[in-house]
């Protein structure tokens, strides 16, 4: 089945058709790392996490790579303030970024690549802006000129007049359009910078992404994913700088956003305060709920943050796992698994081939679980569920199949107490049940059969 994503540029649907065969670049903004990632952060990651295990799942060869920020005014304000050196405070943060990204499932990306490490290839293409006139130096900075970008706005679809008439008042005079942008920044005393044609300083937010892309994947590539709040200006700005520069239309085939996170009707951010870290929020709830409440929801709807949301997601993947409990054990006599299995997977494909409908996916599954629990199914019908199971496992990462894996020595003790209950040798399946107890596990006895499980 062909696979079609919502595209932001030409704002409809598209035929997901790579620049390469079977190739896709994918780019996705990464974090400014100077203090705890939110809840938000969590959302945009785990989203794109499914979207590549999904184009994964379909055959695609992913090269996702995300950018890491680690110079940016915040991070030097954030280390001036805790007498830190910047860079040093952003590696730290780069670490727990890193750490929470781990804790959440999210193992989709190919690489990380930090801002600073693309030094020589950022200067390069600003160079390249000014040589093509598209760009000039000022006394504080190198700008882009955006009016010399006749597609500037494309993205936003906003035209170039309102665009410029929205640009905040710049109390920079040498600015020649206050809606010019920083390429880069010239140094104060006691910031860190580097060498440059325009002496020492930093680049700008928006250089930094063409740059590594360049490097990675070449001047165009396949998917750009972030927020839907860097639609404007730094995924605008990000097409005028490239697509000035290499000559080439477009940067980027498909753009990809998602929607906000909210919290009390406003957008959770850390500018507004109402943030909670995802440190806080895994004190909270598990790490797989959390990952199967972002993944549970469409990308493109925005999400009202609730924890009666996060309890029903709790409860569904619970009954998920309950099922998958049971057909690790299930040793009945009814078939037909197949023939709901295939229809299933076939529901679940095209689901997420329609824009990543993660909602409708799910919803499937919870089909295909409502007419197997109606069934005890033979042990080898029950095992064709379960591989299902784990192939959508592969792109939603929530499942917690582990938990089954009980040791030998545990299960073989459980066995012998099934037999003692078959029995009706209670004395022998009570004192068998204490001592699994005292290891850590107890018994669950379903009507399909008993079932070891971690205390
Ligand atoms: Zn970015």
């Amino acid at each position: 089945m062909a696979l079609k994503v919502y595209n932001t540029l030409n704002r409809k649907k598209e035929l997901l058709k790579p620049i390469n065969g079977k190739k896709i670049n994918m780019f996705v903004c990464g974090p400014t790392v100077y203090d705890l990632s939110h809840i938000g952060h969590a959302k945009t990651y785990i989203q794109f996490d499914v979207i590549a295990r999904y184009l994964r799942y379909k055959g695609f060869e992913v090269n996702y790579v995300q950018n890491i920020t680690d110079i940016d005014d915040k991070i030097i304000r954030r280390g001036n303030e805790q007498g830190k050196d910047p860079i040093k405070l952003a590696h730290e943060f780069e670490k727990e970024y890193f750490a929470d990204m781990k804790a959440l499932g999210i193992n989709s990306v190919t690489k990380y690549a930090r801002a600073t490490e693309y030094m020589n290839a950022i200067i390069n293409q600003i160079k390249t802006l000014i040589k093509k006139d598209y760009a000039y130096e000022t006394e504080d900075g190198v700008y882009f000129e955006i009016e010399k970008f006749s597609d500037y706005g494309k993205l936003c679809h906003q035209p170039m007049d309102q665009i410029k008439e929205g640009a905040r008042v710049s109390i920079n005079e040498n600015k020649k359009s206050p809606s010019d942008f920083s390429l880069w920044k010239k140094a104060k005393p006691n910031e860190p910078s580097w060498n440059s044609p325009w002496g020492k300083g930093r680049p700008g937010w928006h250089i930094e992404d063409t740059a590594i892309t360049e490097t990675e994947f070449g001047p165009q590539y396949d998917l750009h994913g972030g927020g839907f709040d860097l639609i404007f200006p730094h995924h605008e700005s990000e097409i005028a700088q490239m697509e000035a520069a290499s000559g080439k239309k477009p940067l980027v085939q498909y753009w990809l956003h998602t929607a906000f996170l909210n919290i009390n009707k406003e957008k959770m951010s850390k500018s507004l305060g109402n943030f909670l870290t995802i440190r806080d929020a895994l004190k909270l709830w598990d790490e797989k709920t959390y990952r199967f409440y972002f993944a549970s929801t469409h990308y493109r709807t925005p999400l009202d943050y609730s924890e009666e949301a996060i309890d029903q997601a709790k409860q569904g993947l619970g009954r998920i796992n309950e099922f998958v409990r049971k057909l690790k054990v299930m040793n009945g006599k009814d078939s037909g698994a197949k023939k709901l299995v295939d229809s299933t997977l076939k529901k679940f494909e095209e689901h997420m081939d329609n824009d990543f409908d993660m909602p409708q996916a799910i919803a499937s599954v919870y089909d295909l679980i409502r007419e197997i629990n109606k069934l005890d199914l033979a042990k080898k019908d029950a095992e064709i569920v379960l591989y299902f199971m784990e192939k959508i496992d592969s792109v939603l990462g929530v499942i917690t199949f582990e938990d089954l894996s009980v040791p030998a020595d545990i299960q073989k003790l459980a066995n012998k107490r099934e037999v003692a209950r078959k029995e009706k040798d209670w004395t022998t399946a009570d004192k068998m049940r204490d001592e699994l107890k005292e290891k850590g596990f107890y018994i669950d006895d379903t009507p399909q059969g008993s079932v070891v499980k971690k205390l």
